[in-house]
């Protein structure tokens, strides 16, 4: 397929879809083993940990290190050994046939790629109340360590019973004045520890067993309406601020009924990180809904690279490219 003006389009040995840190780790494994490598970046550059301040738990960063600078030393890392970095959104994918084909948000022109190496993370879920979507921005909010300091001195709700719920509270009260932590059940997914942080915290006011029924108010969050699981009795708290940490979603509408998902829609490595289309390979919390660290994400995209890099070795030349005088290998571009 040759271009108008006569250039053949670049072949890429792998395109990774996605930012964070196994994309990021897929991109630096991937070009440093000589694989023309580009990466889409996406809606959220860095990935997930651009919406946080310190991590303490990423090996190598002995005084924690704040989020978006590890993302900018990864993309940076990654970026040094040769990969190409776009800023864009894949909104279209061809996984039929090989050399796959992925577009990018605008562009009418496909990227080319022998393998693909599926690294789009996850993000927050919502309630689902009415309210919360009318009052997102103006008092709702998904992100304790993006919108804290708008509450100063205020009181906040945090919905949620896993780690993210007490990560998110425990952050929130370096500026609310009272946290109510919010949880449906008695018991807690969040591991014991972090629990025990939120427990001692005196700023923390923990509620078991309570249902969020509606957001209050009409420019700006004035309170809850909570309902106690129980009894079924029902009370208004005031609350300036409503922070929902009921966990993530996997970003994988995009490859639903083209790769195999699970029940939530998590993508499942059918053999090592390969998915089951021959080729495409899935890395981090798209595909991981235990771990869901930095670290595991990170770890999953180096496997990934490693083993789209094997699978390319082990196809041949013949089968990597079926039509080689139609497209340009990247390694004869190189
Ligand atoms: C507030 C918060 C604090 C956290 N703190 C810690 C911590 O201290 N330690 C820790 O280990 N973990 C922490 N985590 C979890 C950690 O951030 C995640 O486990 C990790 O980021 C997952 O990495 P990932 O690469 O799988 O995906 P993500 O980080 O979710 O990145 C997904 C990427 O995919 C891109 N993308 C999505 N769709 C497309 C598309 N169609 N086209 C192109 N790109 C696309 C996005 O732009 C993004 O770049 C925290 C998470 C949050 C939300």
């Amino acid at each position: 397929m040759s271009e108008p003006n006569g250039t053949a389009p670049k072949v890429y040995d792998v395109a990774i879809i996605g930012s964070g840190p196994a994309g990021y780790t897929a991109a630096l494994y991937a070009s440093r083993a000589n694989m023309k490598t580009v990466v889409f970046k996406g809606w959220e550059s860095g990935g997930q940990l651009m919406l946080t301040t310190d991590v303490e738990n990423f090996p190598g960063y002995k005084d924690g290190v704040m989020g978006p600078e590890m993302m900018e030393d990864l993309e940076g890392q990654a970026a040094r050994f040769g990969s190409e970095m776009r800023p864009d959104e894949i909104d279209r994918i061809d996984f039929s046939e090989r050399p796959f084909k992925l577009w990018a948000e605008d562009e009418d022109r496909p990227t080319i790629a022998k393998t693909v190496i599926i690294a789009t993370g996850a993000k927050a879920k919502w309630l689902g109340l009415e309210n919360e979507q009318r009052l997102m921005g103006r008092g709702v909010s998904g992100c304790a360590t993006c919108d804290g300091f708008f509450f100063r001195d205020k009181k906040v709700a945090v919905i949620g019973g896993g780690d993210t719920a007490m990560e998110e509270a425990l952050y929130l009260t370096n500026h609310a004045s009272e946290v109510n932590l919010i949880h449906r059940r008695d018991e807690f997914r969040a591991s014991q520890i972090m629990l025990d942080r939120a427990r001692k915290n005196e700023k923390i006011n923990i509620l078991t067993n309570t249902t969020v029924e509606d957001i209050l108010g009409e420019d700006a969050v004035t309170g809850a309406r909570l309902k106690n699981a129980r009894t079924g009795d029902e009370s208004d708290l005031p609350v300036d601020g409503f922070f929902t940490a009921i966990g993530h979603e996997p970003a994988t509408a995009l490859f639903r009924g083209k790769v195999e998902t699970d029940d939530e829609g998590y993508i499942i490595q059918k053999d090592h990180t390969m998915t089951s289309v021959p080729g495409v390979f899935a890395a981090g919390d798209v595909s991981d809904r235990r771990y869901r660290q930095a670290i595991t994400a990170a770890a999953d995209g180096c496997r990934a690279a490693i083993d789209a890099e094997r699978w390319l070795d082990d196809q041949g030349e013949a089968d990597a490219i079926e039509d080689p005088g139609e497209w340009t290998s990247s390694k004869d571009n190189a």
